[in-house]
């Protein structure tokens, strides 16, 4: 069966989006199975260990290992990392912020969802970053439906972010998923309203908004993966794969205990 595709973006089947929904939910899954391992002292080593397990309990593989010949499961980017860390023997601080993104490939279908989190002992300020970045996620998905434009999605990113005075990550965005990790169209966390792609139902994007504490600008560190805010800032990441439906959207990276994942763990 071959995949409808609509101006370059593929329009997933019901099939399709029943395998991405499978794939989403092991994605979640591994996220709370991340979240209840955490603590002080564990390292980002162990925790990409956690989380290949997980993913292959249920079947699925890993959508990052060997992606671009990155080498593990999961990215950990701690603190300055604003994405694509790599996990290794460095152990989790007390007042660590730490994202941890997920990727999954079920049955041929990806999923792919980002979450941050504060270890034990973090400033208010920090905090506030990591919820209101979670909440940029939220008001990005809300703006995604049926007709709408990847401009809107932006743009309610962009503005929310502007308001609060973060630097807006615009080197690194949001993208179509399906059959590949990374799909057309691309979904930047900046844009203008009824600019840009037309979403239709059945397009599957992940939404993924990066804010940072100081500038928005990014360099990437000599493991030509990790990236870093330039200015050494606090930054934190947060992502969900959607499915575009008539109404709305519906979030695939989610089951119900996921809701529970806190943006501050302390023990
Ligand atoms: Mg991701
Ligand atoms: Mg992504």
């Amino acid at each position: 069966m071959s995949t409808e595709i609509h101006k370059g973006i593929t329009i997933k089947s019901e099939n399709e989006i029943g395998q991405m929904s499978q794939a989403g939910k092991i994605v979640a899954m591994t996220q709370v199975v991340l979240a209840n391992a955490l603590r002080i002292g564990i390292s980002t080593l162990e925790l990409d260990k956690i989380a290949e397990k997980e993913i292959r309990n249920h079947g699925a593989i890993p959508s990052f290992k060997g992606y671009m010949g990155f080498p593990s499961s999961i990215c950990t980017s701690i603190n300055n990392e604003i994405v694509h860390g790599i996990p290794s023997k460095r152990k989790i601080q007390n007042g660590d912020v730490l994202s941890i993104d997920v990727g999954a490939i079920y049955n041929g279908y990806h999923s792919d969802s980002a979450f941050t989190i504060g270890i034990g002992d973090i400033t208010d300020k920090t905090k506030k970053l990591i919820s209101d970045t979670k909440n940029a996620l939220k008001i990005g998905i809300n703006a995604a439906k049926n007709s709408a434009r990847v401009g809107d999605i932006g743009s309610s990113i962009q503005k929310y972010g502007d308001k609060l005075n973060y630097g807006i990550v615009k080197q690194y965005v949001g993208h179509g998923i399906g059959r590949n990790l990374h799909e057309e169209p691309q979904v930047p966390n900046y844009g203008s309203e009824g600019k840009g792609v037309e979403l239709k139902s059945g397009m599957a994007i992940a939404i993924e908004p990066m804010f940072n504490l100081g500038s928005w600008e990014t360099k990437v560190l000599d493991d030509e993966w990790t990236v870093v805010t330039s200015d050494g800032s606090i930054s934190a990441h947060f992502e969900d794969t959607i499915i575009i439906t008539n109404d709305g959207s519906r979030v695939l990276s989610e089951i119900p205990e996921k809701k529970n994942i806190p943006i501050q763990k302390i023990n």
